[in-house]
């Protein structure tokens, strides 16, 4: 039974240095103009004003790290859509499914000056089917004398409402303790049922790229052992493949198979999609389509693994397509696209054929295990001082900062600090890393450096 060990989600430095343990994620859903924006900042005690959204823009975060009276949480912005374009219909879904997707609970955001609208109906139906507990916060009720206004609200269904104003400040912490309170409880129920030792995988790439296709091959060279945990598993978006005698947990694989509907706004989504398996991710398979020109969109699909510090093996799919002057052209935007993750490992197959998806697994592995890494302090700072004796930071206004220690902070990835007697010029830096990249391995994982001064 050990190898089905039922553990809760952590955001775990793998050996509790600074390990924050995270009680679940909390997505914030509801029309817009209700608040949902100003609720998030609030929640995150940011003094920005509120923007209007420009439509098309898609917003950099989606998750935000939050806090409450000790207890950490993830938040989820799902706002930032457009009503015009896409149609408020088929917003209302995409939000739902985001919700279901990703979080472990909801809250609803609704409007007491409005009232209960049909769209606040319909989206409660369509949240109700995903089984996530859902809290419901109506919003701007400004003072106490408005406070009957919630009273309407209790037609949703939904249980209590609570009567929160956003912009104020009120009934915020109320609001915030159900929350917790319903994320624990939440945790502990899928905690019984999430395989969760198994290593999360993200499958991401923009549209086209051939995730699906892979996900299939995958799934069908070696029996997927989906059917025996049926009815007690996961989140019902995961799916379990086996690889190389080792069952991987995928992330949203229900995102990856359902056809994006060609509509605008269908990148927003896709992009929160993305970001949310990722966060939810150990190790990111970034696919390309190698027999088209890499674009801005596929290197910023790669960009949101490596900032949020993700193990990652880059798939260049499609390779049955590729003639000698494609491989050329390829073999040259390796050096000039990707020539600041030459770390990661690179697998070269056909998804739609199944050549070199064997490749996969061990990639996976070698990248997970350079992600877990820790490298006794000992060991770094002999290596760091041999690296320093033998090329120096460069002279800077007559002072020569040097280094005085270092160590490897935490794992997952690994960090490392260096205290100096002054501060290490980037391009030092990045030596430093090469070095340490060249002696220690860390292939597939970013690493960061940073430099404490020390006077
Ligand atoms: P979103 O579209 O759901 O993200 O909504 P926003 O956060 O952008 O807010 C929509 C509008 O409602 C803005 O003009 C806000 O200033 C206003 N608003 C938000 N919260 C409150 C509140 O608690 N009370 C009042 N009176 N107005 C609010
Ligand atoms: P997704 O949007 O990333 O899930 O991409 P799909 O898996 O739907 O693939 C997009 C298109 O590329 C489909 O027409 C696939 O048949 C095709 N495709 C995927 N992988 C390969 C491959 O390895 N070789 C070739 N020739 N076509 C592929």
């Amino acid at each position: 039974e050990s190898d089905r060990a039922l553990v809760a989600r952590t955001v775990d430095d793998g050996e509790g240095h600074d390990a924050k343990t995270v009680v679940g994620v909390l997505a914030v859903v509801g029309r817009p103009n209700v608040g949902k924006s100003t609720l998030v900042n609030r929640i995150l005690g940011r003094r920005v004003a509120v923007v209007e959204d420009t439509p098309g823009v898609t917003r950099d975060r989606v998750s935000y790290d939050a806090e409450w009276s000790g207890t950490h949480f993830k938040l989820v912005d799902t706002g930032g859509w457009e009503t015009g374009v896409e149609g408020m219909d088929s917003a209302i879904a995409s939000q739902a499914q985001i919700a279901v997707g990703l979080a472990d609970a909801v809250v609803l955001v609704v409007d007491a000056q409005v009232g209960v609208t049909n769209t606040d109906s319909r989206m409660v139906s369509m949240l109700r089917q995903s089984g996530k507990p859902i809290i419901l916060a109506v919003n701007k009720i400004d003072g106490s004398s408005e406070e009957y206004l919630t009273a309407d609200f209790w037609k949703l269904g939904l249980g209590e409402p609570y009567g929160i104003s956003a912009m104020h400040g009120r009934g915020i912490g109320e609001l915030l303790d159900v929350a917790i309170k319903t994320l624990a409880q939440a945790k502990k129920m899928s905690g019984f049922l999430t395989p969760s030792n198994l290593r999360r995988i993200a499958l991401v790439g923009r549209p086209n790229v051939g995730k699906s296709s892979l996900l299939n091959q995958l799934a069908h060279q070696e029996r997927s052992v989906v059917d025996d945990l049926a009815g007690t598993t996961r989140d019902p978006v995961d799916e379990v493949v086996t690889l190389d005698g080792q069952d991987w947990l995928f992330i949203d694989t229900a995102g990856i198979k359902r056809r994006q509907h060609k509509l605008s706004g269908a990148e927003y989504y896709s992009s929160l999609r993305t970001q949310a398996a990722i966060e939810r991710s150990e190790l990111a398979l970034v696919l390309f389509d190698a027999s088209q020109p890499i674009s801005d969109q596929d290197l910023k699909v790669m960009s949101q693994a490596v900032d949020a510090g993700r193990a990652m093996v880059l798939v260049f799919n499609k390779w049955d397509l590729m003639d000698d002057f494609d491989r050329q052209r390829m073999e040259r935007l390796w050096k000039t696209e990707f020539d600041q993750v030459t770390w990661a490992q690179r697998v070269n197959l056909s998804a739609k054929s199944g050549w070199h998806t064997n490749r996969l697994a061990r990639a996976m592995r070698e990248a997970l295990t350079s992600w877990d890494k820790r490298i006794p302090t000992g060991k770094l700072n002999a290596f760091l001082g041999k690296v320093q004796a033998a090329h120096p930071h460069p002279l800077r206004g007559g002072k020569q900062p040097r280094i005085l220690f270092a160590t490897q902070a935490s794992t997952r990835p690994p960090r490392f600090v260096v205290f100096a007697t002054g501060f290490l010029e980037h391009g030092y830096r990045r030596y430093l890393e090469r070095q340490i990249r060249e002696e220690f391995g860390f292939e597939g994982t970013p690493i960061q450096i940073s430099v404490n001064i020390r006077e």
